[in-house]
């Protein structure tokens, strides 16, 4: 991911602006705030966003027209903030060109991941080879089956699709809430324990030795790194 993602965040209030707009700079993000269906339009277009946050209720307009205004110029990634919780809402929602929604209240926590998680998918820099392989590793993505120095290694359906999420971002850190979000459900909020469970299992199945973890990497308090193929060819 390139240092400045810059978001667009649509939305009047500032009682929830004001502090999602102090998150996101914290979590690195680059914010620019529209208060209006104007603005946000004006905006979408001049500031380039890399995703956008659109609030389903503006001041002078309905967010869903944003979107498709939007939608006929742009693939950007969008996610509604509704206060409408309805299914009817959140269908319509997505057929009008959204990439996901958000319901009021949200955490900015929640919000974040949900953020982190459209990046990543809709990141055309990281599609996998159909068959990636680091060091002893090789992964193939269609049959899904896993090879450690030639032997399969048997994996269950959630180790395989954790083993491809780490793999997708190997050699950067990704979060306890990006893979849970990613492999689990979409909505998840709450405990990652069942992920350190399926983490130490699949652990185990790559070989895992603590004074050497080769492939897979505890970063303190964050989450995991997986190893590049560089990382393999240039230790030999
Ligand atoms: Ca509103």
């Amino acid at each position: 991911m390139t240092s400045e993602t810059r978001i667009l965040l649509v939305e009047d209030e500032s009682s929830i602006s004001d502090p999602l707009t102090s998150a996101l700079e914290r979590e690195g993000f680059a914010p620019v705030v529209a208060r209006t269906a104007a603005e946000a339009l004006e905006l979408a277009s001049s500031t380039e966003p890399d995703l956008i946050l659109l609030d389903l209720m503006l001041p002078d307009g309905d967010g869903r027209d944003v979107c498709r205004s939007i939608r006929v110029h742009s693939a950007v990634p969008i996610i509604m903030l509704t206060a409408r919780g309805t299914e009817v809402d959140r269908i319509v929602g997505l057929e009008i060109g959204a990439d996901d929604y958000v319901v009021k209240p949200f955490s900015s926590g929640e919000l974040i991941a949900r953020i982190r998680a459209l990046l990543r998918r809709t990141s055309a820099t990281k599609e996998l080879p159909s068959v990636f392989q680091v060091g002893d590793l090789t992964i193939d993505q269609a049959s899904r089956l896993a090879t450690l120095a030639g032997e399969p290694i048997d994996l269950s359906r959630k180790e395989f699709d954790l083993l491809i999420e780490l793999v997708r971002s190997a050699g950067t850190v990704v979060t306890r809430e990006q893979l849970m979000a990613e492999v689990w459900d979409e909505n998840w909020f709450g405990s990652t324990k069942t992920l350190d469970v399926h983490i130490g299992w699949l652990r185990k199945k790559l070989g895992y030795d603590t004074s050497d973890p080769r492939y897979l990497h505890t970063v303190r308090g964050v989450g995991f790194r997986f190893a590049t193929p560089e990382e393999f060819s240039s230790a030999v």
